[in-house]
């Protein structure tokens, strides 16, 4: 094994990291990490961290180190390494078979390898329908202000943050924004039909747009990176009745809240939700091998058979990682896991515990402004004066991210919106986490936030985002 300072050397001078600032990395020694076991990981320098981040990017759902999916994807790959566009596989048939038993309603799986990739696919087969059977029309895709749906330009291009997309465009045509559902950050001042007024958003831009020419809406079930944003009561049966009344498609991306992350399989089944589309990725295989999944309706795969005479019909679509065999191996490895160690459940009760603790944060720090979430998806909202719930800048969050990790424990956090607030810590650790370790996540925040409390350059109104 290359010693530490070796792996920190050849990563300055070769990596172009993800989302890092070059002055910063090419002055700073690199965070480099080299091991992992159950929540906690291990960087090059030999400090050990919990990581209530699950890899920075919500993924490693059943943890660190798990030999049973690293021995289902060697004797898969040595059995037979090969490709779903090609023909079908063992795994990918059994996977099919195994997720499709968990989302009721649901009925065919179509494989592709990261979660943009998927969208896209996704966004693939609204476009056909829309030219198959509507000539055309209803080819819009409506999307939400603060969701991510990945980084394609496509998927970009429904995305509702503009600091992800603010380089990038111009964007494909066809996507339409519309307001999200944030009731902390009530558009509509203190009412009780929140969710009822923020759905009818929707309705406002399907009528502005024409109705013939809407053919879907995509949503994350629980908002995660554009700021843990949980929907207000009464949200989606209004939104529902809505895509009903246009014949709209609803697509669900679950590639955060899907596979127990917020204690149930799939976010949408807290709100009865009934998607025509569902993507996943990420802990579709807690991330130890790239796969993503677009699971549709019979009806909607029904769409794509034509009289046999009619070769128009079938999906145009193919890309060579999806569906390869260790990405389903690996997936019905770490699906078996979930199921053996009744890990949806413990992301629901470890999920309220850790909840019950923010709150009892919250009320002692008045930097907390909200604390949200379901299961082990949860976000604390930072703010600068209880009042107007002006957001703290975003050094702060930085700030207390940093002083976590020096204690141990990798949080992650919202990056700031342009158009509004959005200066949020997220946990979402992964889902085997003990009463033990959501403890050790509270004390370390509760000391992080105390310290801040006495350090009066940090709060100080030149900090505050104006
Ligand atoms: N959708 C959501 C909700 C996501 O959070 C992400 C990734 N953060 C994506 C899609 C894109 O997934 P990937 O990075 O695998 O392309």
């Amino acid at each position: 094994a290359l010693p530490a300072s070796e792996i920190i050397e050849k990563d300055r001078n070769h990596v172009w990291h993800h989302l890092s600032q070059h002055s910063v990395l090419k002055h700073q020694d690199p965070l480099v990490m080299v091991k992992g076991v159950g929540s906690r990981v291990w960087d090059a320098k030999g400090n050990s961290y919990l990581d209530a981040s699950s890899g920075g990017v919500w993924c490693v759902n059943v943890g660190y180190g798990r030999t049973e999916i690293a021995d289902a994807i060697r004797d898969q790959v040595l059995k037979l390494n090969f490709f779903a566009s090609t023909a079908g596989t063992a795994p990918a048939a059994e996977f099919a078979e195994k997720l499709l038993e968990k989302m009721p309603g649901m009925s065919r799986v179509y494989y592709a390898s990261s979660g943009s990739e998927a969208n896209e696919k996704a966004f693939k087969i609204v476009r056909q329908i829309a030219q198959q059977k509507h000539g055309g029309k209803k080819h819009k895709i409506l999307y939400r202000d603060r969701d991510y749906h990945g980084t394609t330009i496509a998927a970009l291009s429904a995305t509702g943050q503009e600091e992800r997309r603010m380089h990038y465009g111009p964007f494909v045509p066809g996507f339409v924004e519309f307001p999200h559902c944030c009731e902390y950050r009530s558009q509509f001042g203190d009412v009780s039909n929140y969710g009822v007024l923020a759905a009818n958003e929707l309705e406002k831009v399907i009528l502005r747009e024409g109705p013939d020419t809407v053919g879907a809406v995509v949503f994350e079930s629980i908002t995660a990176g554009g700021g843990v944003i949980t929907p207000p009561e009464g949200y989606w049966p209004a939104v529902m009745e809505i895509c009903k009344k246009y014949n709209v498609l609803i697509h669900m991306d679950e590639v955060v809240c899907g596979m127990g992350r917020t204690g149930k399989w799939f976010g949408y089944q807290h709100y009865g939700i009934k998607p025509d589309i569902v993507t996943l990725a990420k802990g579709i295989a807690s991330s130890y091998a790239p796969i993503s999944c677009v699971v549709t309706t019979e009806a909607l795969f029904d769409e794509f058979i034509a009289d046999s005479s009619d070769r128009a019909a079938y999906f145009r679509d193919v890309s060579t990682y999806a569906g390869c065999t260790a990405g389903p191996a690996a997936a019905l490895a770490n699906l078996q896991i979930l199921e053996r160690e009744n890990l949806v459940n413990n992301s629901a009760q470890m999920g309220d515990y850790l909840l019950k603790q923010l709150v009892t944060l919250k009320d002692k720090y008045s930097v907390i402004g909200d604390v949200r979430g379901k299961g082990l998806l949860l976000g604390i909202e930072l703010i600068s004066d209880s009042k107007t719930k002006k957001p703290v800048a975003e050094e702060v969050a930085i700030k207390i991210a940093g002083m976590c990790m020096k204690k141990g424990l990798i949080i992650g956090r919202t990056n700031r919106s342009f158009t509004h607030f959005n200066n949020t810590l997220c946990l979402c650790p992964v889902l085997t986490l003990t009463q033990k370790e959501a403890d050790f996540i509270v004390a370390t925040l509760d000391a992080v936030f105390r310290e801040l409390l006495e350090s009066v350059d940090l709060l100080s109104s030149t900090l505050v985002e104006s």
